[in-house]
């Protein structure tokens, strides 16, 4: 990362005000102007902004934690157009921090329970509803609809994708990141300042970087993140003030401190460079699980993960028949590579705690016996999938990886146990 610390209201910090992005829309209807007064009473945004608010088209990616905040200001706004991009169905452990959606939602989806909030708060706003998965075949498509996107997202391959397309189409990418305590927020915009492959040019090794499914996030964070994102699209739209081009916001809600780091774009950027080799969408997942095990900045680029081929899995319904009355196993040893706080919400009986960072460290190995059938789990099979890897080119002759994880075990074998 190319990052210079700097203090909140130094004031050495950059100036860079940009003309607005929308244009204004036709005058306001007196309702209009009435519900609208108290912006129309800022000198900054006034009459005109109102109109440039209306006319505005914001792509919001993500109708959970940092997209529930976003839509409902933005809906507050008078944001004429918004887009609401989903294709995932309200769960129950959504609501600790989903606030756009509520109990009457669990199991509708995402952008359709998110469309009928926004009207609740704004009827005079226009939810163009998006209930796909966006990739590299029809990001470019919908993004062009939009003056600006918002990253909602919570995981690399969208990541990418969206400032790829971004870079691509020449529109402001507004990011946002949460994990725990821990809140990031940037535009990204080639432009006026770094993309995020600027800032970010590899992602983390798959797996190493736990998402806020595996790792928890608190429910309140997304209304800090998800705000700024949403006052930042704001900005753009009046072109006012100084938006967060080439400032990196770090919030960390434990200190209740906010830094902002300078982020400058690289001219070696894969995408916003001199000599882009990304001048087309590629496949974000991809590229995402070649990201190096080394960790970021190596220089050749990507390789390839670890060889080894496909690791055996078995199914939660196989597992059970193997443990007689769900208890200890007999003659397989089940372990578990999830941290404590997970397996506290759910787990197999029988199963042995081993953490997957005793795997990565090398510990793990020496505690297993190499003469018994091993099934290892996680929360979805991913991480178990990595410690099986890392088991089996130890030499172990015997090693399963649970498909679908306990959350399949919960779904399959027993759905007296909560779901995460
Ligand atoms: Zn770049």
């Amino acid at each position: 990362m190319r990052l210079v610390k700097r203090s909140l209201r130094g004031g050495n910090l950059a100036s860079m005000a940009l003309p607005p992005l929308v244009e204004p829309s036709s005058p306001l209807s007196a309702g209009e102007i009435e519900r609208y007064a108290r912006h129309v009473l800022i000198p900054d945004v006034g009459m005109e902004g109102q109109r440039r608010l209306k006319n505005a088209r914001v792509l919001v990616v993500g109708a959970g934690g940092l997209g529930s905040p976003a839509l409902m200001y933005l809906a507050a706004a008078g944001v004429g157009t918004i887009g609401v991009l989903d294709d995932d169905v309200v769960e129950l452990s959504n609501l600790q921090r989903q606030v756009v959606h509520g109990v009457a939602d669990v199991g509708r989806l995402k952008s359709e329970s998110a469309e009928q909030r926004v009207a609740s708060v704004n009827p005079l706003v226009r939810v163009v509803r998006h209930d796909v998965r966006i990739d590299s075949t029809n990001a470019l498509e919908i993004i062009a609809d939009y003056d600006l996107v918002l990253d909602g997202t919570d995981n690399f391959p969208t990541r990418y994708l969206l400032n790829d397309a971004c870079v691509l189409l020449g529109k402001p990418d507004i990011w946002g990141s949460i994990y725990r305590f821990d809140g990031q927020a940037s535009i990204w915009w080639a432009e006026h300042g770094p993309c995020y492959r600027c800032v970010f040019p590899e992602p983390p090794p798959p797996g190493l970087v736990p998402s806020c499914a595996e790792g928890g996030v608190l429910g309140v964070l997304c209304a800090a993140i998800g705000s700024i994102q949403a006052a930042e699209a704001v900005k753009l739209i009046l072109g006012i003030g100084e938006p967060m081009v080439g400032r990196l916001l770090v919030h960390d809600a434990l200190r209740q401190s906010w830094d902002v780091l300078t982020v400058n774009s690289n001219p070696g950027c894969a995408v916003c460079g001199e000599s882009p080799t990304v001048t087309e969408l590629v496949d974000y997942e991809d590229f995402c699980a070649m990201a190096p095990l080394s960790g970021v900045g190596a220089a050749g680029g990507p390789v390839p993960p670890a060889a080894g081929g496909a690791v055996p899995q078995i199914s939660a319904l196989e597992l059970a028949d193997l443990l007689p009355g769900g208890g200890v196993p007999p003659d397989v040893l089940l372990i578990d590579v999830r941290g404590s706080n997970e397996r506290a919400i759910a787990a197999i009986a029988g199963a042995r705690a081993i953490h997957l960072d005793e795997f990565r460290s090398g510990a793990a190995v020496a505690q297993i016996p190499f003469d018994q059938p091993v099934v290892i789990a996680c929360k979805t099979g991913v991480r178990s999938e990595e410690a099986s890897r890392i088991l089996i080119e130890a030499g172990h002759p015997d090693v399963r990886n649970l498909a679908g994880g306990v959350l399949a075990w919960v779904r399959d074998v027993d759905p007296t146990q909560p779901r995460y």
